[in-house]
């Protein structure tokens, strides 16, 4: 590492880039778009849905507003039925339960495992004679061991809906994320790693049935003909938008590469820190592959390091404002996970975007080092 000599600032995200990173693209695909009068369910949704399913080796992909709804109607077309108990880790987006509560199921909480994901043996624990469900969130662009979860949804008869909203291109053994369970949704949030100029979500599921009822129920339940089938809402993806994503995703794996990169450079400056626990390195386990939506550390004297590097000019976040879905109690929450409330002490995030430098993430990392230094 090269001593720093002059103040840097290294956001934690730089929203403005999300943009101009290829803006001239974007107002030429906005024009074209525009002059076709193109807004709702037009070509380019079509185009990048199936885009992403071939990219993802997915039978389907289908648009909707965004990954909270592709939830809720993933729950939904697979069956959902008022009152049915979807286990989830408390680790994730209040959207993640908020999906189950409005698709009409109760979202059952359970604590995470030392890899940040749901542990199989809490979700074991929480089976009762009315789960159906088991929603596992491949947090951090890392996919949950699905070879455990299979098995423990085969022998409880347990449906997988994947919120992989963190994780699109993340893959275990060899399978992307999305493409084990009965459905799963990513979201195409501005901050995500491919993300448009808005709100955007996909619902992802290999069977041609629950396809039909999905395009059903993201538009008001109308099929081809007008006729309605169902009660549906309004969820479409936004044509402009799709054409937004359908204009990056050809560079997705380079996207991917650079954030495994910026990955491994932080690991090999800050891995001999003691104090610290880091994710695992881009190519420690062959079992995954990781895409990095955040990079998300386990630190000692969690707060006053934030202190620190806030003054160092170093943008940090918690995950989820500091709340576990399962301490969110005005939702009528009673869980007690010990595990969970012992890691949301520690948990910090790291910059991992697009604009970092190979100097930023050093800056950063030196930052971290004198902290613990001093
Ligand atoms: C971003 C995110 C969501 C919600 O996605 P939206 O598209 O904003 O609805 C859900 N779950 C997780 C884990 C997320 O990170």
């Amino acid at each position: 590492m090269k001593a720093a000599t002059a103040q840097r600032s290294v956001p934690f995200f730089d929203y403005p880039q999300v943009f101009l990173s290829r803006e001239a693209a974007f107002v030429e695909t906005f024009r074209q778009v525009g002059r076709r009068g193109a807004f709702i369910m037009q070509k380019d949704l079509e185009a990048f849905e199936q885009h992403l399913a071939r990219f993802l080796q997915s039978a389907h992909a289908v648009g909707v507003a965004n990954a909270t709804d592709g939830l809720m109607l993933g729950l939904r077309a697979a069956g959902l039925r008022p009152g049915d108990e979807v286990i989830l880790c408390s680790h994730t987006m209040i959207a993640t339960a908020a999906a189950v509560h409005f698709a009409g199921g109760v979202p059952v909480p359970v604590e995470v495992g030392a890899d940040h994901l749901i542990d199989p043996d809490a979700v074991e624990a929480a089976i009762t004679p009315r789960t159906r469900f088991l929603m596992p969130t491949q947090l951090n662009g890392r996919t949950c061991d699905m070879a455990r979860l299979g098995a423990i949804a085969e022998r409880h008869h347990l449906q997988i809906v994947e919120d992989a909203a963190q994780a699109l291109g993340s893959r275990f053994r060899g399978r992307c994320a999305g493409t084990f369970g009965t459905a799963a949704a990513i979201s195409f949030y501005p901050a995500k790693v491919l993300g448009c100029l808005g709100d955007g979500g996909a619902v992802l599921t290999q069977d041609a049935h629950l396809r039909e009822r999905l395009l059903l129920l993201r538009d008001h339940g109308r099929g081809p003909d007008g006729e309605c089938a169902d009660w549906g809402i309004n969820s479409r993806l936004d044509n402009l938008q799709a054409a937004f994503l359908d204009l990056q995703l050809p560079d997705y794996p380079t996207v991917v590469a650079r954030r495994r990169e910026i990955a491994a450079r932080y690991q090999r400056n800050l891995g001999s820190l003691a104090e610290l626990k880091l994710p695992p390195a881009p190519d420690s386990d062959p079992d995954h592959f990781d895409i990095f939506q955040n990079y998300e550390i386990e630190a000692e004297d969690r707060d006053r390091l934030r202190t620190h590097l806030k003054a160092r000019g170093v943008g940090v976040l918690i995950q989820w404002g500091g709340y576990a879905v399962h301490q969110c109690r005005a939702l009528g929450f009673t869980q007690e996970l010990p595990r969970t409330d012992a890691l949301f002490r520690r948990l910090l995030m790291l910059p991992m975007n697009m604009s970092l430098s190979d100097e930023d993430v050093d800056w950063v990392s030196e930052a971290i080092a004198d902290f613990y230094a001093a």
